[in-house]
């Protein structure tokens, strides 16, 4: 008997907020239509994404948990 584990499970998904508007970005769905797949971890969202409500830079962007 062996556990497999999912790699899921041990994956927390995050979600990140933009301090200027309110967006959400959430790590599962990622932004299909700016070109960020779903599932995309926010470290591995480009530099230079901007926030596609207001334009503010990721460094404008807080972790939030929900
Ligand atoms: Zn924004």
């Amino acid at each position: 008997m062996t556990g497999i584990k999912k790699l899921n499970e041990n994956m927390e998904h995050k979600t990140w907020m933009c301090l200027i508007c309110g967006w959400m970005y959430d790590e599962t769905t990622g932004v299909p239509e700016d070109g960020i797949a779903a599932g995309t971890l926010w470290t591995d969202v480009p530099m230079n994404w901007v926030c596609p409500e207001c334009g503010a830079r990721k460094e404008d962007f807080e972790m939030v948990t929900i």
